[in-house]
């Protein structure tokens, strides 16, 4: 379960540049020319954070995030746009934007403001890690360590923590994690989120004394 990043922008050049460069930094991206599609994409999939231009055919990029808001949507989002007046940048910051960057923009410091956000949205530290106790993901390389030992899990165990860890005090109901861990058309059994928790318990904490994972019954799981 990768970190998601949408990115609305009608000039193709630029939008490839970015998607070059944050899947680079082990992001995944999804983009798109004007924002037609892009509710549909909010409700099918879990992004982790919105790239907005403002100039864009069809409705303008503030307004559609204004809309959004209104709707209850609260990814985060980062306007990016050539609007760089003051007035420009309040009402980015008035429509529901949390971030604003005007063009021409540097693909540094995009990076670093995409970091900085996720870092508040999702407690992933600058180099790209995401921890919860003696336990930490290195979400660019894959890696689990817990204190310092590294741990091997498979994709499936990697892509469950990362979802428990991205999900801290929230319980995860079976149905959340076979949509977004396990995906569609795979085929479930009744037992399969239970035997994948069960193994990814034994692999990081093989002498059952650290009480990671809690079950909550007819529910799901959380971190304890
Ligand atoms: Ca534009």
């Amino acid at each position: 379960m990768n970190t998601l990043i949408l990115i609305v922008e009608d000039e193709q050049d630029i939008l490839e540049l970015m998607e070059y460069h944050l899947s680079k930094e082990g992001f995944e991206t999804i983009g798109f020319l004007n924002t037609k599609r892009v509710e549909a994409a909010l409700e099918e999939e879990r992004v982790d954070l919105i790239l907005m231009d403002r100039n864009l055919p069809g409705t303008e990029g503030s307004e559609f995030i204004a809309s959004l808001r209104r709707k209850g949507v609260n990814t985060p989002v980062i306007f990016i746009s050539a609007k760089d007046k003051d007035s420009d940048i309040e009402q980015g910051f008035e429509r529901g934007g949390d971030d604003y960057l005007t063009k021409p923009f540097s693909m540094k410091e995009l990076i670093l403001r995409v970091k900085a956000i996720l870092r508040r949205t999702q407690k992933i530290s600058s180099e790209g890690l995401i921890s919860y106790r003696d336990i930490s993901l290195n979400l660019g390389s894959r890696t689990v360590m817990i204190e310092t030992d590294p741990v091997e899990l498979t994709k499936l165990e990697f892509d469950l923590l990362h979802a428990l860890i991205a999900n801290q005090n929230i319980v995860l109901e079976r149905d959340y994690l076979l949509e977004h861990v396990w995906g569609e058309g795979e085929t479930y059994q009744d037992r399969t989120v239970n035997v994948a928790i069960n193994r990814l318990k034994e692999k990081i904490d093989p002498t059952k004394t650290k009480e990671y994972i809690k079950t909550v019954r007819g529910v799901g799981y959380s971190l304890c």
